[in-house]
């Protein structure tokens, strides 16, 4: 490699603009210059334009890239998060339970979950362990005024628009230093052990690079197309494969309060999500389309939202659920819908993009011989995510206790648990969840995450 590595983004979505940023913060700065980055993206072909709950390692990006967190408030019509709320997924009726960012321990020896299992439980297990669920259902903010920028008593993340996200983010890099191409990529060359050279767009333009990071979104055209990395499928475990959305303005429906938290309520075939921004709401529906036809899980979303809905346009997608067999091969680096996805229920799309930028910028291979040792670890960091990710949102679906729809009863059934998860839940029936069930210290979410979906969906220990 070149003293100055050349890196080019190809694709320019949240995924796309969260890489470039980062990695210029990352590996240059203070006197270095490690990477010239460079990002191509097509004004074409438009963004997924979706991921608008996150969770709260965003902040230690936006910090990281120079991001201003009011001026980002702003730009990206983002409000804070602190907790999900799951409505109606243990019976399919009035219940619900939160997953709130902050959980209290009770000792130097935790024992609130055996206090709270041998107790009336007159109070949710979420509320005994963290006042976030209070305080978000209260509609207050997880800041005080005069909290600096991206810290606060507790932790909390954003709900923001993704397109201004991206927009904002691209400005920021840019700002930085970032070069920023728009045209389409037609064409790709490659050497003859597979690694890629140079991109062709349309506009003429032949741009080369050391390293490629695909940002293309589903369409994967390096890492997928081009150098045929295959993707192993998910759907055996997570039955979601299709999405229908509305952007419901206030001003057709005020529903009394921007809440400060994400709400999943389970639906016939699916769940949908409801998230409140600064001047509208996003909602949408996540569902099978083996149990539910595209228009009944549209009308279904409609006659939910209620009527002020009618006029609204709806927007459907497709997706699969899986992760590529490699993340990083040869010299393309995927990331973002490129490399894998899996259903939002727990945000997980953004914070995926971020830790494969992160990652990155740690493995990033300073000698041209250190490429595959960096690949090799950083495939195994990627795929231990997304495999902790798959279990945990297939938690969410296997405890139900719903049995009024072919979808609830197909959640039930015991092949649609991973072999890992279904190992863990037979240990906690004996024992409760503690930090040493995880060998894994990189991972997203602590057993005390897993406690709060345990017992909001009825789980019984010990
Ligand atoms: P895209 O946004 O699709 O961007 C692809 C980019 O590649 C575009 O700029 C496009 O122009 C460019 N491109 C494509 N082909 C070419 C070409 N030939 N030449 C040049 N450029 C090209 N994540 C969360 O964290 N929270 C959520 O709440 C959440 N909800 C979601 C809900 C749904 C239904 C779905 C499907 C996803 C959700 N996600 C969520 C995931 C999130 O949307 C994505 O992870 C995120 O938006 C990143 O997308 P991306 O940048 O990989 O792809």
């Amino acid at each position: 490699m070149r003293t100055t590595s050349q890196i080019l983004v190809v694709g320019g979505g949240s995924a796309g603009w969260i890489m470039a940023a980062y990695l210029n913060a990352a590996l240059n700065g203070s006197g270095r210059r490690e990477a010239d980055i460079s990002l191509v993206e097509s004004a074409r072909i438009g963004r997924v334009g979706v991921g608008e709950a996150t969770v709260p390692t965003i902040r230690h990006v936006l910090q990281t890239v120079g991001v201003d967190e009011r001026t980002f408030l702003k730009a990206a019509d983002a409000t804070f998060k602190q907790a999900i709320r799951f409505d109606g997924w243990l019976k399919g009726g009035a219940e619900r339970y939160h997953h709130p960012f902050d959980r209290r321990a009770s000792g130097p020896v935790d024992r609130s979950a055996l206090d709270w299992l041998e107790s009336d439980r007159a109070r949710d297990f979420s509320e005994i362990v963290s006042p976030q669920p209070v305080l978000a259902e209260m509609g207050l903010a997880p800041k005080a005024l005069g909290s600096p920028d991206f810290s606060s008593p507790l932790p909390y993340a954003y709900h923001m628009d993704a397109e201004a996200f991206a927009d904002h983010l691209a400005d920021v890099a840019t700002t930085a230093g970032v070069t920023r191409y728009i045209d389409d990529v037609v064409d790709i060359e490659q050497r003859e052990d597979g690694d890629i050279t140079a991109v062709n767009t349309k506009g003429g333009l032949r741009l080369e690079a050391d390293l490629f990071v695909d940002c293309t979104g589903f369409a994967a055209i390096l890492i997928g197309k081009t150098l045929g990395v295959e993707l192993e499928d998910y759907s055996s475990w997570l039955m979601c494969d299709r999405a229908v959305t509305l952007r419901v303005p206030y001003d057709a429906h005020w529903p009394g309060r921007i809440r400060p938290f994400t709400t999943a309520t389970a639906r016939s075939a699916g769940w949908s999500w409801d998230i409140a921004l600064q001047s509208r709401r996003g909602v949408g529906y996540v569902y099978s389309s083996q149990f539910i036809s595209d228009d009944d899980a549209e009308a279904e979303l409609r006659a939910f939202e209620g009527p002020h809905t009618g006029s609204l346009e709806a927007r459907r997608l497709k997706f699969y659920v899986g992760q590529r067999k490699q993340h990083w091969a040869n010299n393309v680096i995927a990331c973002g819908l490129s490399s894998g996805f899996i259903e939002p229920l727990e945000s997980t799309g953004l914070y995926l993009i971020e830790y494969a930028a992160v990652t990155l910028a740690e493995h990033f291979p300073r000698r041209a011989d250190a490429m595959p040792i960096m690949a090799k670890r950083f495939n195994a960091i990627l795929n231990q995510r997304y495999e902790e990710i798959l279990d945990f949102v297939n938690l969410h679906y296997c405890l139900t206790q719903r049995s009024d729809t072919a979808f609830w009863r197909e959640a039930q059934n015991p092949a649609r648990v991973t072999d890992r998860l279904n190992a863990k839940l037979d240990f906690w029936r004996a024992k409760l969840p503690s930090g040493s069930d995880f060998d894994d210290h990189l991972r997203l979410f602590s057993h005390q995450s897993y406690e709060h979906i345990l017992f909001g969906m009825g789980f019984e220990s010990v």
